[in-house]
C-alpha cells in the first residue's frame, strides 16, 4: 500500500468529520479487502463499488487493486461525496464482530475437532472472481465449503495450490472458435500475505525427490475466519522449468501433474508442520492431494516412533476422502517411473519397496501392469470415503467395487454426502431483502435449516415476480454488454455492434445454460432439432430464447467445435438475437446468469453428472430448474419444484439416450415449461409458476445449501475421524 507514501499536503487538509485520519479510512477500507469475507456481504460490495463502479468491473471487482488507485486524501473525499463514512465504520466493525465471535453453530456441535483443526485439501478454490485460481465446479465448491465452514465456525484450515495464471481467459476469434489466453496476475493485488512459520519467518519447505529437491513458499489468504494457504513453486532455488510448475491450473504433462499433486499433498502436510498445526482431520477433497497421506504417515513414524503399519492405520482413520468422478478416464493416473521418481525418496523414509507403494495406489496391489490411481490411493488411505450425491454414491460403489471383491455392492464403503452451496455467495441481494422482509430475524445464519424457506409461501407473489424480472433485467443489461464487447474485440462493423447491444428481450421465457462444454454435458442437446427449436424460438405469442456460456479444456477439441456452432447460431437468422453466447464464464457470468434466467437448462448424459451445483445456486434466486434426473436433480426433484426432462433411465448405447433425452427435451418445453410461463392472470402474473418457483425454493434452498453440507460432514464424518473411531472398514 504504497500509495500513502505519495502525499504530502495531509496538513493542509480538514479533518475527516468522523474524528477519523483519512489513514485510518483507508487502512479500514484495506482491512475489509483483506478478508474475502467481503465477497458474500452485499453492503460491503456496494460499498467498494460505490467508490468507483467503472473501474470497480474494469478491474474483476477485485477492491485491493480498486484501492491502490486511491490516495488516502482521495479515498476521503470520495467517502465524504458518497457519505460513506459511516457505512465503512459499519462494516469494519462487521468484520471485528465475525472475527471474534464465539457462539456459532460449531461451538456446541464440534466436540472432539476442538483445536485441532480439519485440513481441508484440493487443488482448486474459487472463492471470487478477482482470485483466479479455480477452474470450475471443483473450485467454486471448496471455495463455497471453507465460506460455509467459516461461517458455522467450524475449526478448518484450507490448503491448495497457488497458480499466478490461473485458468485461461475464454475468447471467440471471427469463425467462433476458442482462444485460450493466461494472464500474470498481479500477486500484490491479492488479499494473500506471506505465510510465517512458528518461528516468525516466511515458509519455504522442500520435497526431495530423485532429481532436484522441489521448493515453495507458502501464501496465507484470510476467508473469512478460514485460512487458506496456497503453496508456490515460484522461488529462486528452484530450476527456470520449477519454478513455472503452479504457473497454470490443469497445464501441461503427467509430469507436470504429479509435480503439483505432490507439492499440494506432501508439501502440504509440510506446510502445515512449519505452521505449527497440527491437524485431527485431513479431508481430500478429491484424489489429487492424497500423497498428502503418505507423507503424514511419515510424521508419524518419525515424530511417534509408529510403525509404517501402525502409522497408515492411524492416517486412515483420521482421513476423509471425497470422490468426484462418475468416469474411470477421469481419474489421475502415474506410471511406476513418475511415482519411483517424485515419491522414491519418502518411500525410502517409510521403509517400504516399489512395490508396496505402487500397491497403494492399485485395485490390485501385485498387478505390475496397472498404474498408480490417485483415486485408490484416497480410498486405500481413508477410513471415510463419500460421493457427491445419492446417484453418485451408486454409481461409485459400483465403479470401486472390485476394490473389496468379497462385498455387495451395497456394503462398499463409500458413502455420499450431496455438494451444496453457500447461499450468501450466490443470493441475489435484491432477493435477499425480499427474504429479510418476509423471513424470521438472522435467517441468514439458518440457511441450513428447512423451517426458515417455509416462508417463502409469506411473500406476495406479485413481489416476488417483480424482484425476479428486476434481476433478470440486469442480466439482459450486462449480456448486451458483453456481448456487444466480444462483438468490437472481434473488430466487427458497427451494424453488429448495434445488434449485440439489443440482443434477448425481457418478456420472453429465457434460458440459460452455463457451463463446461465437456462433451458428456451435451450443450448442443437443444439444437439437435433445429427446425423445431427454431419454431418455439419464434413462437410468436410464446417464444423462447436461451443464453449459453461455457468453456472448454484447451485440449478437448470436440468441447471447441460445440461452442463454435453455438456461437455462430447468432449468424442463423432463425435464431440471430435469441440465442447468445456470453465468453468467459466463471464466477461471475455465473452469478449473473442464475441470478437472472427463468430458467436453468442442465442436461447431461446420466450418469455422468456427479453432482452439478450450478442448478442449486439458481434455485436460491427463483429460478426453475429444468434438467436430466442426474447429480443432485436425481434426489432434488419431487415433480412440483422444477421439471425433469426423461424419466431418470440410460440406455447403453449413446446415440440412442441422446436421441431420446432430446426428445424428452422438446417435449417438456412444448407442454410443461412454455404454457406455465406464458399462463398469465389478469394482473399479468404467472401464478402457477410463482407457486412453482416457491415450492423450489422451500423445498431445496435448505437441502442444498453449503452450512448443510458442511453439517453433514462434520456429523458424519470429521467427528468419527477426530476422534479416531474406526470404522468396519478395512481394506489393507
Ligand atoms: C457453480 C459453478 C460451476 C459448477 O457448475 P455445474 O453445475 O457443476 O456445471 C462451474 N463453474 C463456475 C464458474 C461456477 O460458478
Amino acid at each position: 500500500m504504497s500509495q500513502t507514501d505519495m502525499v504530502s499536503t495531509k496538513a493542509d487538509l480538514p479533518p475527516a468529520p468522523t474524528g477519523l485520519s483519512p489513514d485510518a479510512l483507508f487502512d479500514k477500507c484495506n482491512a475489509l479487502a483483506r478478508n474475502l469475507w467481503w465477497s458474500w456481504q452485499p453492503e460491503v460490495i456496494n460499498l467498494f463499488r460505490d467508490l468507483d463502479p467503472i473501474r470497480w468491473r474494469q478491474l474483476d471487482h477485485n477492491p485491493i487493486a480498486l484501492l491502490s488507485e486511491f490516495t488516502p486524501e482521495r479515498l476521503e473525499m470520495r467517502a465524504a461525496e458518497l457519505v460513506l463514512f459511516s457505512r465503512i465504520n459499519h462494516a469494519f466493525r462487521r468484520l471485528k464482530e465475525y472475527m471474534t465471535e464465539t457462539a456459532t453453530w460449531a461451538r456446541t456441535h464440534v466436540g472432539v475437532l476442538g483445536s485441532k483443526p480439519v485440513a481441508y485439501f484440493s487443488l482448486e478454490f474459487g472463492v471470487h472472481e478477482s482470485v483466479p485460481i479455480y477452474s470450475g465446479g471443483l473450485g467454486v465448491l471448496s471455495g463455497d465449503h471453507i465460506k460455509s465452514a467459516s461461517g458455522l465456525g467450524v475449526p478448518l484450515v484450507a490448503i491448495g495450490l497457488f497458480y499466478d495464471q490461473g485458468y485461461f481467459k475464454q475468447h471467440l476469434n471471427a469463425e467462433g472458435y476458442q482462444q485460450e489466453e493466461y494472464l500474470d496476475t498481479k500477486v500484490e493485488n491479492l488479499p494473500m500475505e506471506p505465510a510465517r512459520g512458528t518461528d516468525g519467518k516466511p515458509i519455504t519447505i522442500e520435497i526431495p525427490t530423485r532429481n532436484r529437491p522441489l521448493l515453495a513458499k507458502v501464501w496465507l489468504m484470510h476467508v473469512g475466519r478460514v485460512e487458506l494457504y496456497l503453496l508456490d513453486c515460484d522461488v529462486k532455488e528452484n530450476s527456470p522449468e520449477d519454478r513455472e510448475l503452479t504457473s497454470r491450473l490443469y497445464g501441461g504433462d503427467n509430469r507436470t501433474r504429479i509435480r503439483q499433486e505432490l507439492v499440494a499433498g506432501v508439501g502440504g502436510i509440510r506446510a502445515l508442520k512449519a505452521l505449527g498445526i497440527k491437524p485431527g482431520v485431513y479431508h481430500l477433497n478429491e484424489g489429487h492431494s492424497g500423497f498428502a497421506t503418505l507423507e503424514a504417515i511419515r510424521e508419524r513414524m518419525s515424530d511417534d516412533g509408529m510403525s509404517f503399519d501402525d502409522a497408515l492405520r492411524n492416517v486412515a482413520r483420521h482421513t476423509v476422502f471425497t470422490t468426484h468422478t462418475p468416469v474411470p478416464a477421469g481419474h489421475d493416473r502415474f506410471d511406476g517411473g513418475l511415482i519411483e521418481e517424485h515419491l522414491g525418496p519418502l518411500r525410502d523414509q517409510l521403509g517400504i519397496s516399489f512395490d508396496q507403494l505402487m500397491g497403494l495406489g492399485r485395485v490390485e496391489p501385485q498387478n505390475g501392469n496397472e498404474t498408480f490411481c490417485m483415486t485408490v490411493l484416497g480410498l486405500k488411505l481413508s477410513r471415510r470415503a463419500n460421493a457427491v450425491s445419492n446417484l453418485h454414491g451408486h454409481v461409485s460403489r459400483r465403479m470401486w467395487a472390485h476394490l473389496w471383491p468379497w462385498r455387495v455392492e451395497e456394503e462398499i464403503p463409500i458413502g455420499h454426502i450431496t455438494n451444496g452451496v453457500h447461499v450468501k455467495s450466490w443470493l441475489a441481494w435484491q432477493m435477499q431483502q425480499l427474504y429479510d422482509r418476509h423471513f424470521p430475524a438472522n435467517w441468514i445464519k439458518r440457511t441450513g435449516e428447512p423451517e426458515v424457506w417455509q416462508h417463502i409461501y409469506d411473500t406476495d407473489p406479485g413481489e416476488l415476480w417483480e424482484t425476479h424480472n428486476a434481476l433478470k433485467n440486469l442480466l439482459l443489461a450486462f449480456v448486451r454488454r458483453r456481448v456487444s464487447r466480444q462483438c468490437r474485440r472481434r473488430g466487427e462493423n458497427d451494424d453488429a455492434v448495434e445488434a449485440a447491444r439489443n440482443v434477448l428481450d425481457p418478456n420472453i421465457l429465457t434460458l440459460g445454460f452455463g457451463r463446461r462444454f465437456a462433451t458428456y454435458k451435451r450443450a448442443d442437446l437443444i439444437l439437435r432439432d433445429a427446425d423445431r427449436m427454431a419454431k418455439l424460438v419464434n413462437d410468436p405469442k410464446r417464444p423462447v430464447q436461451i443464453i449459453f456460456a461455457g468453456k472448454a479444456h484447451p485440449a478437448d477439441e470436440p468441447g471447441k467445435q460445440l461452442i463454435k456452432r453455438i456461437a455462430n447460431m447468432r449468424h442463423d437468422s432463425r435464431f440471430a438475437g435469441r440465442i447468445t453466447f456470453v465468453e468467459d464464464y466463471d464466477i461471475n457470468v455465473c452469478r449473473h446468469l442464475i441470478q437472472g434466467v427463468d430458467v436453468w437448462l442442465n442436461n447431461p448424459r446420466r450418469p455422468l453428472e456427479a453432482s452439478g451445483t450450478s442448478g442449486q445456486k439458481a434455485v436460491l434466486n427463483g429460478a426453475l430448474n429444468l434438467s436430466i434426473l442426474d447429480g443432485w436433480w436425481a434426489e432434488a426433484y419431487d415433480g412440483s419444484n422444477g421439471f425433469a426432462i426423461g424419466k431418470g433411465t440410460q440406455h447403453v448405447d449413446d446415440t440412442l439416450t441422446d436421441s431420446r433425452d432430446g426428445k424428452d427435451l422438446y417435449r417438456v418445453l412444448e407442454e410443461e415449461v412454455i404454457p406455465l410461463y406464458y399462463d398469465r392472470d389478469i394482473d399479468g402474473l404467472p401464478q402457477h409458476w410463482i407457486r412453482r418457483m416457491m415450492n423450489s425454493i422451500s423445498s431445496l434452498a435448505w437441502r442444498f445449501s453449503a452450512d448443510r453440507m458442511v453439517a453433514d460432514y462434520v456429523r458424519t464424518a470429521y467427528l468419527p475421524a477426530a476422534g479416531g473411531l474406526s470404522c468396519e472398514m478395512n481394506i489393507h
